[in-house]
């Protein structure tokens, strides 16, 4: 059985259960789209509209998330220790705002009381506006860099 905390979001993240920490996701997908990372300067980091082999890219979910690292072992398990080197994640994921201080958007489900993937992921999310990887040359992806992605 899944239990929060009333504005849990608001403890620090290193405090939260396991519930709290994976509730924090609006599910946008972003963070599951191909990415150039710029090594120097994290504001340069490219994003392209091309997303992960199991992203479902109709409905801006991972088709396997239990199961994800098995066929994506590269997917990444996102901890509170991770997410200082990570600022590369879009700017109204909570888990960036968050640690930045920032506190939750407004329309995010929890705040606003919605479902996840409500009518403001049609704002932020990938969900009717990406492709899947499979069968995409290296060279066709780079020329699908998207500017909607604000880090
Ligand atoms: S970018 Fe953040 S909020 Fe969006 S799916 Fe990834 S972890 Fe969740
Ligand atoms: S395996 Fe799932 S959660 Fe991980 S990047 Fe791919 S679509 Fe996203």
């Amino acid at each position: 059985m899944t239990t929060l905390r009333p504005n849990f979001w608001q403890f620090a993240l290193n405090k939260l259960t396991n519930d709290e920490w994976e509730a924090l996701c609006d599910g946008c997908g972003v963070c599951c789209l191909i990415k150039y990372l710029d090594d120097d300067d994290v504001a340069l980091t490219e994003y392209t509209d091309v997303a992960c082999q199991l992203l479902d890219c109709t409905t801006g979910h991972c088709s396997n998330y239990q199961h994800r690292k098995r066929h994506v072992p590269d997917c990444i398990r996102l901890t509170p220790e991770m997410v200082p080197d990570m600022m590369w994640l879009p700017r109204h994921c909570a888990y960036k705002r968050l640690h930045l201080g920032q506190g939750l958007p407004s329309w995010h489900y929890l705040v606003a009381g919605q479902a996840r993937h409500d009518k403001a992921m049609d704002k932020v999310g990938v969900r009717g506006r990406c492709v899947s990887e499979k069968g995409l040359s290296d060279d066709v992806i780079e020329e699908r860099i998207v500017t909607w992605v604000k880090i």
